[in-house]
This record gives C-alpha cells, sequence and structure tokens, in this order.
C-alpha cells in the first residue's frame, strides 16, 4: 500500500455478543470513557468514530454497537457489511454467555471472510468473586478459534483501550 501524507484509514469494527454482556458499555468507555449503570437499550447510535495513531498513523475507528437486537437474535447482514475487525464478548460472570459466544462466531463468519481481526473478550472482570468463566478456558477457545484473547472491565477501565487497539493493530498489519 502506497505510503502517503494524509492517507486516511477507516477501519469498521463490530461488537457481538449475548444481551448484557457488557458491549455498550465498552464502547461508551473506548470512545467517551464514559460507563453507564443502566442497561439501558442504545437507541439511534449505529456506531462511534475514534481516532487512533498507530505506527504514527491516524486511523479512524468506526466501532458498531447493535441497538439491543440481539435479543431478538437479528442481527442483520447490513451489521456486519465491510467489518475488518470484531470484538466477541462474554461476560466473565454468566458461563451462557461464553458458550453463546461460538454461535457469535459462526454468525460472524458466514458474514465476514476469515481475514476479519478477532478478539474474544470476557468482559467484567471486576467480578471476580462472582466469576463463572476462567481465564484457562477463555483462552483455550482462542487458541482453537485462531482468536486474540483479553479480559477486560468496562466497569473499572480494564484492558478496554487495550482490546481494542490489538484488533485496530492487527487490522492495520492486514492492510498496510
Ligand atoms: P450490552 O447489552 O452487551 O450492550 O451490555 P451493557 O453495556 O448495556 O451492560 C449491561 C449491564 O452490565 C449494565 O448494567 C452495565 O452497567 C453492566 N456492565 C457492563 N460492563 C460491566 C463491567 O465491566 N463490570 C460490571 N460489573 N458491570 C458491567
Ligand atoms: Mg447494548
Amino acid at each position: 500500500m502506497a505510503e502517503e501524507e494524509g492517507e486516511e484509514y477507516l477501519f469498521k469494527i463490530v461488537v457481538i455478543g449475548d444481551s448484557a454482556v457488557g458491549k455498550s458499555n465498552l464502547l461508551s468507555r473506548f470512545a467517551r470513557d464514559e460507563f453507564d449503570h443502566n442497561s439501558k437499550a442504545t437507541i439511534g447510535v449505529e456506531f462511534q468514530t475514534q481516532v487512533v495513531e498507530v505506527d504514527g498513523k491516524e486511523i479512524k475507528a468506526q466501532v458498531w454497537d447493535t441497538a439491543g437486537q440481539e435479543r431478538f437474535r437479528a442481527v442483520t447482514s447490513a451489521y456486519y457489511r465491510g467489518a475488518v475487525g470484531a470484538l466477541i464478548v462474554y461476560d466473565i460472570s454468566r458461563k451462557t454467555t461464553f458458550e453463546s459466544t461460538k454461535r457469535w462466531l459462526d454468525e460472524l463468519n458466514t458474514h465476514c471472510d476469515t481475514t476479519v481481526a478477532r478478539m474474544l473478550v470476557g468482559n467484567k472482570c471486576d467480578l471476580e468473586d462472582i466469576r463463572d468463566v476462567s481465564v484457562e478456558e477463555g483462552k483455550s477457545l482462542a487458541e482453537e478459534e485462531g482468536l486474540f484473547f483479553i479480559e477486560t472491565s468496562a466497569l473499572n477501565s480494564t484492558n478496554v483501550n487495550a482490546a481494542f487497539e490489538i484488533v485496530i493493530r492487527e487490522i492495520y498489519n492486514n492492510v498496510s
């Protein structure tokens, strides 16, 4: 790819996973450094754009959030269209959300090709005392499926920027 002054990078990244795992809060923590204690369906907002610098290059990360439609198992193909990165999120305090990640991966794979940079995200790692999915379980699933893996807390900010930045860097490496 040509190295030009002022070259623009715009990466579409989708955030998927069961309802209430913290997808919207991961995004609001990343984009605005905000956390919302009340779980409300995001209304009207399709994506947020955050500028990140990689190797001195300005990259616009356009991160898409489901508007709560994952509850109805009806995330549309438009949501996935053009995505070059994905965060597949579960809640470390709810095993069922971890078990669902395989279904989310299947859905991702039917809509996007395998070059999409994919990160398995165990969110709510602040809830150590009611942990229901071990770090090892997360790691080994990620290894099996060829995903990056990280545990995060949107509540206390642990690893939130890192989760997005690792994916963005991988996308950058794929395209440059
Ligand atoms: P979404 O349905 O996946 O978008 O999940 P939300 O972002 O709406 O979060 C669902 C609920 O989990 C809300 O009550 C949030 O306050 C809470 N939550 C989100 N992230 C965290 C986290 O990292 N730690 C804890 N303890 N709670 C979280
Ligand atoms: Mg949400």
